[in-house]
């Protein structure tokens, strides 16, 4: 049984707002992961990257990426998509670079297509980013699709699995609390956990926070402390499973979130 805990981002608390006082910052708190956001952009250079990997190797924190919020794989415009692809290849390089384990996004909307034709073209363009990745020499970076949290976003969590099941080198991250609203206000962990453990790679990467929904699904992330899910029920199932897993605080009390899920786990 492995667990990682971590932080979405730089720790509130931190020295300033960079990712290496982050991760100095994290080794302080005991916490063993940080997600690198590149939400607004991938504004980090391969050198920062280069020094980023180190540190946190140094300190015993595993890396992973959130690629930028832009990305739209099934755009009606075919620059968006090519822009999308180039987002989340880019984001792969500086993961490459730094060590990190996998890069999420959220792959893509529905917009006017069937959910199937919505799942062929997510695929296609999946194999597309991977074959390009190869070209670089790129093959360690998981390209992780995240269960999305709104009903107009393609990435359910049999979505995501049916992919990663067909594309080699795509992975899932699991957003408990998207999933949460998505299903309005239920969850069953131990039947996501179930799903996930049929893949081949059995290191659950998640992220977790309590969530603000409508019949739409997610609106905003709130404390864990909403019991929104509720995850003394995620702990349980963990415990159980002995699960190699890793979970990172999108929480707004971030690395205060994160150690109260790490007590809660050592409980
Ligand atoms: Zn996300």
């Amino acid at each position: 049984m492995t667990i990682h805990i971590g932080t979405g981002g730089t720790p509130k608390s931190s020295e300033d707002r960079s990712t290496i006082s982050g991760l100095k910052r994290l080794k302080e708190l005991g916490l063993t992961a940080m997600e690198v956001e590149f939400v607004y952009g991938v504004r980090m250079g391969s050198e920062m990257a280069e020094e980023v990997g180190e540190l946190a190797k140094k300190l015993g924190i595993t890396l992973s990426i959130h690629a930028p919020y832009y990305i739209n794989l099934t755009s009606t415009e075919k620059k968006k998509i090519e822009a999308s692809k180039r987002r989340i290849i880019k984001s792969c390089e500086r993961g490459h670079t730094m060590g990190a384990k996998i890069v999420v996004f959220h792959p893509a909307y529905y917009g006017k297509l069937s959910q199937e034709e919505t799942y062929e073209r997510v695929k296609q363009e999946c194999e597309e980013i991977i074959e390009r990745l190869k070209e670089k020499g790129i093959k360690d970076v998981i390209v992780g699709l995240e269960t999305t949290g709104k009903k107009s976003q393609f990435g359910n969590i049999d979505e995501c699995i049916k992919i990663v099941k067909n594309v080699k080198g795509c992975g899932v991250c699991i957003d408990w609390a998207h999933v949460y609203a998505r299903n309005g206000g239920k969850i069953n962990f131990g039947e996501i956990i179930d799903k996930v453990l049929t893949l081949k790679n059995k290191h659950i990467h998640s992220h977790f926070s309590g969530i603000k929904f409508s019949d739409k699904g997610e609106r905003n992330h709130l404390t864990i402390s909403s019991k929104q899910p509720d995850y003394k029920e995620l702990v349980k199932e963990i415990k159980k499973r002995n699960l190699d897993i890793t979970l990172i605080s999108e929480s707004p009390n971030l690395e205060k979130d994160a150690l109260k899920l790490k007590s809660m786990l050592n409980e």
